[in-house]
């Protein structure tokens, strides 16, 4: 609103009507922060996508204040997944993939990030825990999926994943720390799935870090 007084002592207002401009900022507003949710996360579980916790693990090698940090990656998989989507179809796969989201997002700490980095494959970072903590964290996500009966028309259906599991070296890089995980895994799967493997550091490599 503007008003101005003339000489001869009238006054003009002029209104001008923003009603429709305030609602299209809001509008502008709400799309931006929908736009910047999807870019960290993932469609189909609405857990942390492979970008945000890609940089998560950067985040624990390099805390703030520049301390070493005490912390694990782990690398989660559902077991013979392929087989639940030959099975019942890929829709139903995806239903698993979702019950599983939820069953582990639930039992995640405020300062871990849980994210899916690929089809059945998902990430669990851990920052400043020990390895034999991280270690409890999982079995209790193991025992929480185990009794998971996600099938509505099938009551008996149950599934399981393993999981590798790294503690964080001074000499680690994302890269490392994700390759040592992803090798527990494959002992856990190796060991008969529906398990965890600890990632036991190289004792030469450790010589050298520390
Ligand atoms: P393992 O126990 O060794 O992990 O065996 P697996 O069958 O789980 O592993 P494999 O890597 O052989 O199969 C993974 C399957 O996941 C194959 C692929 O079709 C399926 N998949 C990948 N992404 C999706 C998805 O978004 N939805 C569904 N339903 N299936 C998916
Ligand atoms: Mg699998
Ligand atoms: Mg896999």
């Amino acid at each position: 609103m503007t008003e101005t007084v003339e000489k001869d002592g009238w006054m003009l207002c002029v209104a001008t009507d923003v009603t429709g401009l305030k609602a299209k900022t809001r509008a502008v507003r709400q799309d931006r922060d929908l736009a910047i949710k999807a870019s960290y996360t993932d469609e189909l579980t609405g857990v942390a996508n492979r970008r945000f916790v890609t940089a998560r693990i950067d985040d624990m090698l390099q805390p703030p204040g520049g301390q070493t940090s005490a912390g694990c990656l782990c690398v989660l998989d559902i077991d013979r997944f392929k087989s639940i989507n030959d099975q019942f179809g890929h829709q139903t796969g995806d239903t698993i993939l979702r019950d599983f989201a939820m069953r582990i997002h639930r039992l995640v700490r405020r300062t871990d990030c849980f994210g899916r980095v690929g089809g059945e494959e998902f990430v669990l970072t851990l920052p400043a825990t020990p390895v034999e903590q991280a270690k409890l964290i999982l079995e209790r996500m193991l025992a929480s999926v185990r009794k998971s009966r996600p099938l509505q028309e099938r009551p008996d259906f149950g599934y399981t994943f393993s999981a590798g599991i790294a503690g964080a070296q001074p000499s680690d890089t994302a890269i490392s720390l994700y390759a040592r995980a992803d090798r527990a895994l494959y002992m856990a799967k190796l060991a008969g799935r529906d398990q965890i493997h600890l990632d036991e550091p190289d004792p030469d490599r450790s010589a050298v870090a520390g």
